[in-house]
């Protein structure tokens, strides 16, 4: 096991080598990464595990976790977002071979060029992000207003609730 993570790699070799690369990588290396977070402070942790599987087919087991710093769009506070992804990739060479995936893998289409693990890393954790980042309601600092307390408080209160039922004689 390797804790280099090489800048390129040949992807049929690695499958053939059986390679395993682990280490951490910061968060502050990423450029697509960096710019959407709040603070690229941290690292991200990763193992990347070439191989084959029962049908003989190129793989790669990719696995990060890492605690992304957000801004969390109800209060704008910082969030911390945990990330713990283990993906598997199908070294896929065509479109008509990505069709014939089982469901459990993801294509990584390859060609004859190497392909750059930290490019993996930082596309799996691009996918771990929320769509809009949010702290879970009891955390939140912006509080959401009650709405159905509001209404039955509201309700009880109602001078035209009153009204009706003096109309009705009661
Ligand atoms: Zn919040």
């Amino acid at each position: 096991m390797s804790s280099v993570l090489p800048s390129r790699l040949d992807p049929w070799q690695a499958v053939d080598n059986r390679s395993v690369v682990a280490g951490r990588l910061p968060l502050s290396s990423l450029p697509r990464l960096r710019g959407l977070l709040l603070d690229a402070t941290g690292d991200v942790r990763f193992r990347l595990g070439f191989g084959r599987d029962e049908a003989r087919r190129a793989v790669l087991r990719c696995e990060v976790a890492a605690t992304l710093k957000l801004r969390c769009q109800r209060c704008l506070e910082a969030l911390d977002h945990k990330v713990d992804a283990d993906t598997w990739l199908a070294l896929v060479s065509g479109i008509d071979e990505e069709r014939l995936l089982p469901e459990r893998y993801d294509p990584l289409p390859v060609d004859d060029e190497p392909i750059r693990p930290r490019d993996l890393i930082e596309d799996e954790l691009l996918l771990a992000l929320p769509q809009i980042p949010m702290h879970a309601p009891v955390v939140c600092a912006q509080q959401i207003p009650d709405v159905d307390g509001a209404r039955m408080r509201s309700a009880k209160a109602s001078p035209f609730a009153v009204l009706a039922a003096l109309k009705h004689g009661r």
